[in-house]
């Protein structure tokens, strides 16, 4: 079925002329749809009433219903919950920023890489999300919440870097001018740490943020918290990041889930200390909600501090996440666990 989202302006053109619609309709069309956020081909006034139904025969749009919205006390944060067309649904979430609205994106419908702390990955992997699945999510809070977005961040359901000829696709679709103009600096990539797609991704020329989920200083450690250890080993991760930050320049962000009794000691902050000294790399400390289902357990405040002001009087450039969005599920995948009873 062809999809107009997965369509770029050059594309939409080829396919209007296929059906001698004329080419500069597709400028209509994209305005239609990324600046004014309408979705039904019948509302598209400025087309002629007999390329409308043609378009509505050949590609018909389907557009995400929202099964659920969430929004935090404070509106900083507001989830969606859509339904894809073939019945599966997806999560995403805003949160607003003192400099600006930052959406995060799923990639996937459930995630294969099973990291022990993540509710999305409790039902396994279903399917990758086209690009097109992806701009909706975008188009959802552009119709739902706020029309302005300022940067983006795919750290939703599902590992991107295993969707990645989509995910490429998506983000070159988003930073074209007729759709969202967003600057590939404003947009974060996290991955589980797929080395060899690390390595496709510097070579890609675009420079966006690179996000690892490190969580550990060890293989060993990390493998209690992600299986993906047991197939990348960590030392190979730090140096795929490393090489990101060689080809792209851009700096890599170390994500670490501070977990009870796991990772958190000290002799923990000092494994990592020395893995990370004189790197130019930003890590970000999020300690995590206590999970009883799968026994973890968030540190101490004390813990917590302990760590990160280890971090920084080693001169390492390190941040304590504030947390944002836990009291309406706002870790990746919870809300369409809830719904669907998963
Ligand atoms: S944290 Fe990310 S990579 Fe890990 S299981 Fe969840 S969605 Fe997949």
């Amino acid at each position: 079925m062809v999809n107009v989202f997965d369509m770029t302006k050059l594309q939409l053109e080829e396919f209007l002329e296929t059906y001698n619609i004329k080419k500069f309709r597709a400028s209509q069309i994209f305005q239609y749809i990324y600046k004014q956020g309408i979705t039904d081909w019948d509302d598209m006034i400025l087309l002629p009433k007999k390329d409308r139904e043609l378009l509505q025969e050949k590609a018909p749009i389907y557009f995400p219903e929202v099964m659920d919205r969430l929004e935090s006390s404070d509106g900083r944060t507001v989830k969606l919950l859509l339904r894809m067309a073939d019945g599966n649904t997806v999560e995403s979430v805003m949160m607003k920023h003192d400099y600006g609205n930052s959406i995060c994106v799923s990639t996937q419908v459930g995630c294969s890489v099973k990291c022990v702390f993540c509710a999305s990955a409790k039902n396994g992997f279903i399917r990758n999300l086209t690009a097109g699945e992806m701009i909706v999510q975008l188009l959802a809070f552009k119709k739902q919440v706020t029309p302005e977005l300022h940067s983006l961040v795919l750290m939703g359901t599902g590992e991107p870097l295993l969707n990645y000829e989509n995910v490429l696709r998506f983000l070159h679709m988003i930073h074209e001018k007729e759709t969202f103009y967003m600057g590939y600096r404003n947009i974060t990539l996290s991955t589980a740490g797929i080395v060899p797609r690390m390595y496709d991704l510097a070579e890609e020329g675009i420079p966006i943020t690179l996000a690892v989920s490190l969580h550990a200083p060890t293989t060993d450690i990390r493998k209690e918290l992600m299986p993906i250890a047991n197939t990348y080993p960590l030392e190979e991760v730090i140096m795929a990041a490393d090489n990101y930050f060689v080809k792209t320049g851009r700096k890599v962000t170390y994500e670490y889930i501070l977990v009870k009794n796991v990772n958190c000691s000290i002799a923990c902050a000092e494994m990592l200390t020395r893995i990370m000294k004189g790197k130019n790399i930003l890590i970000n400390i999020i300690p995590i909600n206590d999970n009883y289902d799968v026994g973890l357990r968030k540190p101490s405040q004390m813990e917590i501090n302990r760590f990160f002001s280890y971090l920084q009087k080693q001169g390492l450039n390190v941040t304590l996440r504030k947390e944002m969005g836990s009291q309406i599920q706002a870790a990746c995948g919870q809300l369409r666990i809830k719904r669907e009873n998963i």
